[in-house]
């Protein structure tokens, strides 16, 4: 029997650790429409300038504005990562990965980008 706790994308992880993270956010910020916010888009990825409750939310909005791109998630793997969220945060990475791969296909992303996410990702769990 399928269990219907899995998460809808396929992931084989169980829903409340998968992509509830990113329902919850879509639902919360749902005042925020794609490609609305691109005001956001050149704030800096650097989440040791901010508050993390502010960080937060920023990364938060920025996935809602800018659904299709990396930093958003990225952005909120290392926010969840300082908090101490590991599930979070290995969601986030693997999304941030995700996006990336996809900017890839068109060539509009460097390697080495990716590389950089994943590793960074492999730092994270061991630590
Ligand atoms: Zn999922």
């Amino acid at each position: 029997m399928k269990d219907n706790r899995l998460c809808y994308c396929g992931s084989g992880k169980l829903y409340e650790k998968c992509c509830l993270f990113l329902d919850e956010i879509k639902k919360e910020y749902s005042d925020i429409k794609p490609h609305e916010g691109d005001e956001f888009h050149s704030y800096f990825l650097d989440v040791e300038r901010y508050e993390l409750t502010e960080a937060e939310d920023f990364f938060k909005r920025l996935i809602q504005s800018q659904p299709e791109h990396r930093d958003g998630f990225w952005g909120l793997a290392r926010v969840y990562k300082k908090k101490g969220e590991r599930d979070k945060m290995i969601y986030f990475y693997d999304q941030a990965i995700k996006k990336a791969k996809e900017f890839l296909k068109e060539n509009a992303i460097d390697l080495e980008v990716i590389k950089m996410i994943e590793s960074e990702k492999d730092d994270a769990i061991k630590s």
